[in-house]
C-alpha cells in the first residue's frame, strides 16, 4: 500500500508517519509513505528523524494550495490521509485567509487529484470543533455543523467538500472528527505543550477567561490508531468520531500540568478570554466503537505524565520554537 500523508511533518501527521514506518499499525501493509508538507512554522524536521533513514519514506516539500504540485504528488498512491491544515484557532482569529486557502482550497485540490488518479480511499482528518459548542450531552455524527471560529469553519468546509466528492463522484472517502489531541512533537502554542514548556522554563502560563471551558483529551497514538481503523474499516462516505478518554475544564487540566511540573497556582496568569471561545465539546463515539472497533486506550493521567516527561527530555526539539523573552 502506498500512502500519501499530507501535513506529515506536523504534530499528528508525523506521529502517524512514525507509526506507519515502525510497525505500530500492523494491519497496514506499508510499501511506501510520502509526506507532503509545506513546512509552515508548525512543522519540524526533527519530528521525522526517527524514520528518516527508512527507504520507504519520501518527503515532498510543497503546498496543498498548488494544484499542479498536488496532482503530481498524489499520482502513484493508493491512499491519501489528509492532515495538512492551518490548525491554531487563535491564529485564525487574526489571520483567517491562510485557513481558508489551505483548509478549503487545499482540500479541494487533493480531492480533485484523488479522483483523477483513482485513489482507493481518502481520509479527511477533522475535528470536534466543527459542531460549535454543546452545554450538555454529546454530538452524534448527524449533529448540525455550527462552527464558531474561522479555523473550525474552514475545517467544516473541507469536510463538506470531502463528503460531496463522495456523493457527486463516488470517491471513496471517510471523515474522522477527533477530540483535543496531546502528545510529543506538538508545537508549543497549543495549551498542553505551551503550559508544559513555559513551566519547565520557569515562566507563567496564560489561562483564558474563567478556565471553565471543557474539552475531551485524546492521546495522539489513540488518534492515529483511529485514523487507521477508519481507513481499513470505515464505510465509504462515513463520518467517525474519535472521542477522548476524559473531559476536563481548562482549570482541571492546568491543575494536572502544574502538578506534573512541580509548580503551583502562583504560576497561572488569567488572561482575557479568546473571542468566540466555545464552552464545551463532547463527542458521542458509539458508532465508531461499533463499526470500527476503536476505543482510546491511553489513560489521561499516564498519557499526560509521559508527555511531560517527553518535553523534559526533548528540550532540543522545542527550545528553538519558543519566542525569545
Ligand atoms: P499541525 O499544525 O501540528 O500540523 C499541520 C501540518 O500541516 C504542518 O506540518 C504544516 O506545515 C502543514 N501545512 C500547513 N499548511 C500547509 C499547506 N498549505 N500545504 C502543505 N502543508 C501544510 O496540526 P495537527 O495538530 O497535527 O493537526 C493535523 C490535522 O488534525 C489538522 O487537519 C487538524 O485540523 C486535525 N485535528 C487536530 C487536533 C488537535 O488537537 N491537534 C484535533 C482534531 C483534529
Amino acid at each position: 500500500m502506498r500512502i500519501l500523508v499530507t501535513g506529515g511533518a506536523g504534530f499528528i501527521g508525523s506521529a502517524y508517519v512514525r507509526r506507519l514506518l515502525t510497525g505500530a499499525e500492523p494491519t497496514l501493509d506499508v510499501d511506501a509513505v510520502t509526506v507532503l508538507d509545506a513546512y509552515t512554522y508548525a512543522a519540524t524536521e526533527g519530528a521525522l528523524d526517527l524514520v528518516r533513514a527508512d527507504p520507504r519514506l519520501r518527503t515532498v516539500r510543497g503546498d496543498v494550495r498548488d494544484p499542479a504540485l498536488v496532482d503530481a504528488t498524489v499520482r502513484g498512491h493508493d491512499i491519501v490521509v489528509h492532515l495538512a491544515a492551518e490548525s491554531h484557532v487563535d491564529r485564525s482569529i487574526t489571520e483567517a485567509a491562510a485557513f481558508v486557502t489551505t483548509n478549503v482550497v487545499g482540500t479541494q485540490n487533493l480531492l480533485d487529484a484523488a479522483l483523477r488518479h483513482g485513489i482507493r480511499r481518502f481520509v479527511q482528518v477533522s475535528t470536534d470543533e466543527v459542531y460549535g459548542s454543546i452545554a450538555t450531552g454529546s454530538w452524534t455524527e448527524r449533529a448540525p455543523l455550527d462552527p464558531s471560529s474561522p479555523y473550525s469553519a474552514s475545517k467544516a468546509a473541507g469536510d463538506l467538500l470531502t463528503l460531496a466528492y463522495h456523493r457527486t463522484h463516488g470517491l471513496d472517502v471517510v471523515v474522522t472528527r477527533s477530540a483535543n489531541t496531546y502528545g510529543p512533537y506538538q508545537y508549543p502554542e497549543k495549551i498542553v505543550p505551551l503550559f508544559v514548556t513555559n513551566l519547565l522554563d520557569g515562566h507563567d502560563v496564560p489561562l483564558y477567561g474563567d478556565g471553565g471551558n471543557v474539552r475531551e483529551w485524546l492521546h495522539v497514538d489513540d488518534h492515529c490508531h483511529g485514523i487507521t481503523r477508519a481507513l481499513t474499516h470505515g464505510r465509504a462516505g462515513g463520518v467517525y468520531h474519535l472521542g477522548g478518554t476524559t473531559e476536563l475544564t481548562n482549570r482541571e487540566l492546568t491543575d494536572r500540568l502544574l502538578a506534573a511540573c512541580d509548580a503551583g497556582w502562583d504560576r497561572v496568569r488569567p488572561v482575557a478570554d479568546r473571542k468566540g471561545h466555545d464552552r464545551r465539546y463532547a463527542l458521542d463515539s458509539t458508532t465508531t466503537h461499533r463499526e470500527l472497533g476503536w476505543a482510546p486506550t491511553t489513560d489521561l493521567d499516564n498519557g499526560l505524565t509521559a508527555t511531560v516527561e517527553w518535553y523534559r527530555d526533548n528540550r532540543a526539539w522545542w527550545e528553538p520554537l519558543k519566542p525569545r523573552r
